[in-house]
């Protein structure tokens, strides 16, 4: 079973899958979407466990039969995992491609060969086309599961051959409790704030790996603002981390800024492991607003050209990222932009 078994917001979800499972209703390919930080991932991997599983009750598998230790080791011969490869930013048609091979053969074990494509929206033209086919001509007995927190990217003709599952942010009452089982109240509803309710990524923000992570970042803008890196070297250091996570942190961390300047420093409160994010809002002055709204339009423009499939030169718009934020708050001459 995965870390986050049955998330007590995706029961409802899994009772559904479930239920269309028992009464032989299931179809051969599902869009699960909702935003990120929901546990679309471990929704599918709850319910696949439980169709592989010999023995499972009704909610659940047992946890104990092979196919059961199978899964939980990720050797689970009828499941097939696709996503993003490190440091790739599309899915790949070479990918696509072997789970083709993967779904046509029956099952090994049980009823079910069950393929999960993570990120669905990042499949490129070719990998979506060759997953057409699958979808038009499902072998008996396999499941697909599309993830995706952004559908409005994939292709109409996949998207109107899946049914579809729209996961949707908890109440806060029922992700703080849950949230409470890993961190502090305090914190939880300070990380839960920040990233819109969604329990996840509130617990991932609190993640001490995520916080330094965030450190380095934030340490690269007011390193910036200070003079004190130039903008070939920042770029750099944030190339080390995935352009998704940069550009995920960027964002968080502006917000923060915006919203402490918004209040003229009053009592709102940063998130864990943002002493850089405190250095940069003590720099800038209410005169910071207008330019820093103009460079979350910025960032907001790079998400989407790294979200299509136009493949981007992911060294030069981190550059470019650097650039902005110098030049649109001005605190010094911008470094020429080598090219
Ligand atoms: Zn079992």
């Amino acid at each position: 079973m995965n870390e986050y078994a049955l998330l007590p917001w995706n029961q409802v979800h899994f009772a559904k899958l479930a239920k269309l499972e028992r009464s032989q209703h299931l179809g051969h390919a599902y869009l699960i979407q909702g935003q990120k930080g929901l546990g679309k991932e471990s929704l599918v991997k709850d319910f696949s466990a439980y169709l592989f599983c010999q023995k499972p009750d009704k909610k659940n598998a047992c946890g104990d039969c092979q196919p059961c230790h199978l899964f939980s080791a990720g050797t689970h011969p009828d499941f097939k995992y696709i996503g993003l490869e490190e440091g790739a930013s599309q899915i790949k048609i070479e990918q696509v491609r072997d789970s083709r091979n993967f779904l046509a053969n029956t099952p090994l074990m049980g009823k079910y060969k069950i393929l999960l494509i993570h990120s669905a929206e990042k499949m490129n033209i070719n990998a979506a086309n060759a997953l057409l086919k699958n979808l038009e001509e499902p072998a008996s007995g396999t499941l697909l599961f599309l993830l995706s927190h952004q559908p409005g990217l994939l292709l109409p003709t996949i998207r109107s051959r899946c049914q579809q599952l729209k996961i949707t942010r908890p109440n806060e009452d029922v992700a703080l409790q849950w949230l409470q089982k890993h961190i502090s109240e305090e914190q939880a509803k300070l990380c839960l704030q920040l990233t819109f309710g969604a329990p996840l990524l509130a617990l991932n923000y609190a993640n001490e790996e995520r916080q330094q992570e965030r450190r380095e970042i934030q340490k690269s803008l007011l390193e910036l603002l200070r003079s004190e890196l130039v903008i070939n070297d920042a770029a750099a250091t944030l190339s080390t981390y995935q352009i998704d996570d940069v550009l995920e942190h960027l964002m968080l961390s502006l917000q923060q800024i915006l919203r402490k300047l918004h209040s003229d420093g009053g009592s709102e409160e940063f998130g864990p492991g943002t002493l850089e994010l405190r250095d940069i809002v003590n720099i800038l002055t209410a005169d910071a607003i207008k330019p820093l709204h103009k460079f979350h339009t910025k960032l907001l423009h790079a998400r989407s050209a790294v979200q299509s499939t136009a493949n981007p030169n992911v060294q030069l718009l981190l550059e470019s990222l650097c650039y902005q934020w110098v030049k649109l708050l001005r605190l010094k001459k911008p470094t020429a932009l080598a090219v």
